[in-house]
C-alpha cells in the first residue's frame, strides 16, 4: 500500500497522517503517534461522522469520542484508523432520514430497518490493511462496541486489550446512547 505521510499538528498534539494513494477521492487514513518500545499501542477505528466531527452535532457523541481518542493516543503512542463510512455505513443522505425518523420518535437501530438499511453496515478490512501497512498489529483497541473488536481479530489483528469509551452524554443524545446499550450490545454505563 501506497501511503502519502506528513506531519499533523493538532490541539490534541502532533501526529504522523499516513493516506493511502489507492483508494480514491474520499481514502480513509490513519493518525499515527509513536510508542515507546515497552508500549503498547493504543488504536482506536473511528468512523466517519460529518455532523459530529466537523460540526460537533449534540445528536450522537462522535466529536467527544473522536477528541477523547486522540488526546489518549497522542499520550500513549498508537493510530486513529478513519474510515469513510458515515452513519454506521448508510452514508450521510440516509443517516439524515433516519434523523427525521428518530425525531418522531423511532431508535437509531429501528429508523436503519425502516429506511431498508443494515443496523450496522461497517466493514474493517480498511482498518485492518491500514493497520498492517502502518505496521500496527498487536494493540490495545479503544472501543465498548464488541462487534468491531471481533471483526479485528476475524481479520488477524491481536488485539491484546480493549478500553472503554467514555460517553459524552448531553441531554440531546441520551436517548441515543442508551440504544448503543441495549440495542447494539455496547459496554459502557448509559446515562
Ligand atoms: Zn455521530
Amino acid at each position: 500500500m501506497e501511503l502519502a505521510r506528513s506531519l499533523l499538528t493538532t490541539p490534541h498534539g502532533t501526529f504522523t497522517i499516513a493516506v493511502p494513494g489507492d483508494r480514491g477521492e474520499v481514502p480513509p487514513f490513519a493518525l499515527i503517534a509513536p510508542t515507546a518500545s515497552n508500549q503498547l499501542p493504543l488504536v482506536r477505528i473511528q468512523s466517519e461522522c460529518i455532523t459530529g466531527h466537523v460540526f460537533s452535532s449534540f445528536t450522537c457523541d462522535c466529536r467527544g469520542q473522536l477528541d477523547d481518542a486522540l488526546t489518549k493516543i497522542s499520550e500513549r503512542g498508537g493510530a486513529l484508523i478513519y474510515l469513510r463510512q458515515e452513519g454506521r455505513g448508510i452514508g450521510l443522505y440516509d443517516k439524515i432520514r433516519s434523523y427525521v425518523l428518530q425525531r418522531e420518535g423511532l431508535d437509531t437501530v429501528d429508523a436503519n430497518v425502516a429506511l431498508g438499511r443494515g443496523i450496522d453496515e461497517r466493514g474493517y478490512e480498511d482498518a485492518s490493511a491500514l493497520l498492517i501497512a502502518i505496521g500496527v498489529t498487536r494493540f490495545a483497541l479503544l472501543t465498548n462496541n464488541p462487534a468491531k473488536e471481533s471483526a479485528l481479530r476475524e481479520l488477524g489483528l491481536d488485539v491484546a486489550e480493549v478500553i472503554a469509551v467514555p460517553p459524552s452524554a448531553n441531554s440531546l443524545n441520551e436517548h441515543y446512547l442508551r440504544t448503543k446499550v441495549s440495542r447494539l450490545g455496547h459496554t459502557f454505563d448509559a446515562p
